[in-house]
């Protein structure tokens, strides 16, 4: 008797074979016969800063100037990149890093004029054509057309992702940022389920402030990210989904009742706890771009209402009294998670938010921290809010992480038992001061106190005793040469030793990780990769969707892969 898993390698094996000749039989691309099925919304996209350069592809075209200067006076700004195809949040995944192709600006000055005299406009990364999603038959239409072309399709949403899985040279690109439709059900039955509950159902496309707002004038809260750009229903809430409310409400994949999908064999699914299971299970963790273009999800909701004790103190801080203010984090880290705070620290200060306090409780809770912030003559405010709107309005949204440069990072759930020690907290102070040149984020979004049904989920179990989601890292410029960006990411490699060695056995965010992590299968998902690895193969046995270290992942010498320089 074969088991679960062994009869899905055999399906996979048996379907490998029916690949390879598939392969033999793919027929070229008709790109118009495509744009018709999709009722004429397939695109032909170019990198979005192209108006400003005087080239493109080896071509001299005359440089439009009044479309450049929207570029350069928008290039750092999160909204306007999400809101067109041709563009990322990082601005590597708009090139092709190996070969330098790009047509990227100066991040630290987009109006210098060097970044379009010295070096030309390409492709980069940008898939050439994409389809302006709007149903699922646009999906079932771009994967029978992968079927028979070979055309390696790629999911883009809101351009977020750390790794570039949104962005895959030469594919065709499923672009869902106008699924944009919102509802909110006080009685949500998921198929097949009886038990009514509030929930919000969110389109594919939809930016957490747009969720934000809708729920506010529904009288309802919805836990979500802290980027109003980072979309709702993607690879957010597929791959995990952090809030600063998680140490209390859960991660995303704690709160999403369903899902609705295409599969790669081209089936319009259902995926709940009562249909499709195993797929509701892989998607709740499993990463997005993997197992289906997901058109919407439903999740539970709170009511408007819960008051919020917010900490935001702030100081000027020099090498030594960061690392002071560091050691008063570690200290305080287990009380703290305790009493349900949740928030982003740093080396300088933090905004820290909790439902589970008191006005003078959490003045009692921050006593230590604001009276060293006073002794620097830094900020503090500790106040309490109405409802979680009223906090993303007040502090989030004027606290928006940059984006429009290459940043790469390095992360690390970190254990409550490192806490527990001197020697555990020191080993984190001893890591920071041995990697200077990094950028340190702690970001405490970890469900610490939310009581999760064990195995409901993929994510990597380290979540659940994980205090801290630390990240660090490194960057790149728009003229750095194919050296410089490989030492930009051996240094970020020298961050996830560094952060492996103090947690060796935890893990990390997949959503928010190194591009090298070593083990990712291990480190992303821990010990339910063989699980997840299973189902990817019953729901893709093509192997049609695939990015880089997702489950199932093709490896570095799959096409998809090579704009990803070689890095030891
Ligand atoms: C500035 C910034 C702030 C962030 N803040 C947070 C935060 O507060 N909390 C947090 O948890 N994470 C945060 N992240 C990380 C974020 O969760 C990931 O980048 C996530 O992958 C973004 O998902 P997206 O769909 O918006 O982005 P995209 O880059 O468009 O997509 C990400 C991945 O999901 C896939 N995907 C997208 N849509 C679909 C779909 N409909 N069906 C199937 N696959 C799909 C893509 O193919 C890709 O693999 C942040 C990232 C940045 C850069």
């Amino acid at each position: 008797m074969l088991s679960l898993y062994q009869s899905c390698m055999l399906t996979y094996t048996v379907f490998l074979l029916f690949v390879s000749v598939v392969k033999t039989t793919e027929s070229a691309p008709n790109w118009n016969t495509l744009n018709e099925t999709v009722g004429g919304r397939l695109h032909k996209a170019k990198p979005f800063s192209s108006p400003c350069f005087p080239d493109f592809d080896g071509i001299s075209v005359p440089r439009n100037k009044a479309a450049c200067k929207i570029i350069e006076d928008n290039y750092l700004n999160a909204t306007y990149r999400s809101s067109q195809f041709g563009n990322f949040m990082n601005t590597q995944w708009e090139s092709c890093m190996s070969t330098s192709a790009q047509c990227t600006l100066d991040s630290s000055d987009p109006s210098d004029s060097l970044a379009w005299t010295e070096l030309p406009c390409d492709q980069g990364s940008i898939a050439p054509y994409y389809i302006d999603v709007q149903n699922y038959k646009d999906v079932q239409a771009a994967l029978a057309f992968s079927r028979t072309t070979g055309v390696p399709l790629s999911i883009k949403n809101s351009g977020h992702d750390f790794l570039g899985r949104s962005s895959i040279i030469e594919s065709l690109g499923l672009w869902t940022r106008n699924l944009d439709q919102i509802s909110y059900n006080a009685s949500f039955v998921p198929v097949g389920g009886s038990q009514p509950i509030p929930a919000m159902t969110i389109g594919a496309g939809v930016p957490w402030v747009d969720a934000y707002s809708f729920a506010d004038a529904n009288n309802v809260t919805v836990v979500g990210g802290y980027s109003e750009t980072v979309g709702a229903s993607g690879g957010w809430i597929m791959g995990g989904g952090h809030s600063v409310l998680s140490p209390t409400l859960g991660l995303g994949v704690d709160r999403v009742l369903e899902f609705k999908l295409v599969t790669p064999d081209g089936e319009y699914r259902t995926a709940n706890a009562h249909t499709n299971v195993d797929l509701f299970w892989a998607l709740r963790g499993g990463g997005g771009g993997t197992f289906g273009v997901v058109l919407e999800s439903t999740s539970m909701v709170e009511p408007r209402e819960i008051p919020l004790q917010v900490a935001s103190v702030s100081f000027n801080s020099t090498t030594e009294t960061g690392l002071q203010f560091l050691r008063l984090l570690t200290n305080n880290s287990l009380q703290w998670a305790q009493e349900g705070w949740g928030g982003h620290l740093t080396s300088s200060g933090f905004i820290s938010v909790t439902p589970l306090l008191t006005l003078e409780e959490a003045q009692a809770s921050m006593q230590n921290a604001v009276d060293f912030v006073q002794t620097q003559n830094g900020t503090v405010v500790i106040e309490t809010l109405p409802s979680w709107f009223a906090f993303f309005a007040k502090y989030t949204i004027p606290a928006q992480t940059a984006v429009g440069s290459a940043d790469l990072a390095a992360s690390r759930l970190i254990p409550y038992s490192l806490f527990e020690t001197q020697e555990g907290r020191d080993s984190f102070i001893q890591l920071v001061t041995s990697l200077p040149g990094s950028f340190l984020e702690i970001d405490v979004v970890t469900p610490f106190l939310y009581n999760a049904t064990e195995n409901s989920t993929s994510v990597t179990p380290a979540w659940r005793n994980a205090v801290w989601h630390v990240l660090m890292g490194s960057e790149f410029v728009w003229n750095s040469t194919l050296a410089e960006k490989v030492a930009a990411f051996e240094f970020t490699n020298n961050c996830t030793a560094g952060l492996i060695s103090i947690a060796p056995n935890s893990g990390a965010y997949m959503n928010e990780a190194n591009v090298y992590e070593p083990n990712y299968e291990q480190s992303f998902w821990g010990g339910n990769y063989d699980r997840l690895l299973a189902i990817k193969h019953r729901y893709d046995p093509l192997g049609l969707l695939d990015c880089w270290k997702c489950v199932g992942w093709k490896g570095v010498d799959d096409s998809r892969s090579r704009c990803y320089p070689r890095v030891d």
